[in-house]
């Protein structure tokens, strides 16, 4: 056992460090990138982007990477204080040593997941506070005062502990009781729990936090009434959000499935964009439904979640999964909370190499969005509309190029505008 121990301890480091040169490489990569193209705005562009904007978008990007190095930096040295140094062994071995055992051995896991939950989000608060009122504030982004943050820590952590701890402990039930098959049961629980989850985020939880309204003008809400009509959607699911409450910056989404789903604008979008832009912006959403982008995600996710269950069945059973992560398991108490919290810990370390794989995909559903947005609308309206938004977001039209194929989830602005050049020349031929 002692020999797989080490072994294990080995890979993990390895994989630790691995993952920690990777993105340092990846976020200098982008660093230089940007700011060798600062100079001048790209050719594509010269007409419609000031170089002040630009320059904007430069500094901009490059203070996030900057500080995204510092957060990883950060994130890589809390990890290994957590597992090698002992952090999740000392917090396990005062909580079995407490009188909480007294009450069955569902409450000690319990108070080991939250216990943890607590430090990390206090250790990440720091990180959070920088990025909105230093980062965001610095580029005029940031619309929240310190009491609307505060507001907002405090809703989340409750309403994450009233929807987080009932799964989670039947979840460690299942895992305690339902025999050596438990992890088929908690991944049948835990996409229950998922899909409760998305009726539940754009019609409970959302609310919680923002006012979602029907769009009130009147002209706009015929526009895009008679363009989701001919896309054959129910016109109810449009909400218009007050995304200017906590920020500038503008964006729209689509969310849920069956009667739940609906398309949110933010109002600093509507604000931005003219009505045939609006329209081509929705088109691109109806497009993901279209697609079936939603039902797609949530089959992939479950496959995931599968494969991570069964691996997790397996490796809670292994005590090298433990000693290799500097943790003694519990002779005489359950294990289940300390396998979920190492594997949890453990797995983006190998999933972030697979990544991009995912970032391709939703490249790849962004432009089919895109191409079904320019077959309902005029192309030229999502054109500009794409270019307001870049601009007003300040993201930089000159990413580099390999860090775009790791982390982008939409295509550079060069990338979505060139591919609907050509179709929009077809068109008109
Ligand atoms: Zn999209």
């Amino acid at each position: 056992m002692t020999d797989y121990s080490l072994v294990f301890t080995g890979v993990f480091s390895a994989m630790l460090v691995l993952g920690l040169l990777a993105k340092f490489y990846l976020a200098s990569r982008q660093i230089r990138h940007v700011a060798r193209h600062r100079g001048a705005v790209p050719a594509a562009f010269a007409n419609t982007i000031s170089l002040e904007a630009h320059q904007k978008a430069a500094d901009y990007t490059i203070a996030k990477a900057r500080f995204g190095m510092l957060e990883m930096a950060f994130g890589a040295a809390v990890l290994l204080g957590w597992t090698l140094l002992g952090g999740i062994d000392a917090l396990n071995q005062a909580l079995a040593g407490s009188s909480l055992g007294a009450y069955g051995t569902l409450l000690p896991q319990l108070a080991l997941l939250a216990a943890f939950g607590l430090v990390s989000g206090v250790l990440d608060l720091p990180f959070t506070l920088y990025s909105t009122f230093r980062i965001e504030e610095r580029f005029g982004f940031n619309k929240m005062t310190f009491k609307l943050w505060l507001a907002d820590l405090v809703k989340s952590t409750l309403v994450g502990l009233v929807i987080g701890l009932p799964i989670v402990a039947l979840i460690l039930w299942l895992m305690g009781s339902a025999g050596s098959l438990w992890w088929l049961w908690a991944w049948g629980a835990w996409m229950g729990f998922n899909l409760l989850v998305l009726v539940l985020y754009p019609t409970v939880i959302a609310p919680m936090f923002n006012k979602f309204k029907p769009l009130e003008d009147e002209a706009l809400k015929a526009r895009v009434t008679a363009l989701m009509q001919r896309c054959g959607f129910a016109a109810k699911g449009l909400f218009v959000m007050d995304g200017s409450k906590r920020s500038a910056h503008a964006n729209a989404y689509f969310t849920g499935f069956g009667a739940a789903k609906r398309v949110v604008f933010y109002d600093t979008l509507l604000k931005q964009l003219s009505p045939g832009e609006v329209d081509a912006v929705l088109a691109h959403e109806l497009g993901h439904f279209k697609h079936k982008h939603i039902i797609k995600r949530i089959v992939s996710m479950f496959a995931m979640s599968l494969a991570g269950f069964a691996l997790l069945g397996w490796l809670s059973s292994q005590v090298w999964f433990y000693t290799g992560l500097g943790v003694r398991p519990n002779l005489n108490g359950a294990n289940d909370a300390l396998a979920l919290l190492l594997f949890l810990l453990v797995v983006p370390l190998f999933s972030f190499f697979i990544s991009p794989l995912f970032a391709q995909f939703s490249r790849k559903h962004e432009f089919e969005a895109d191409a079904y947005a320019v077959a309902q609308t005029d192309g030229r309206d999502l054109q500009s509309a794409l270019l307001k938004l870049y601009q007003d977001n300040a993201s930089t039209l000159t990413p580099d190029p390999v860090f775009v194929k790791f982390y982008y989830s939409h295509p550079p602005a060069s990338e979505r505008l060139g591919r609907m050049t050509p179709s929009l020349e077809s068109a008109t031929t």
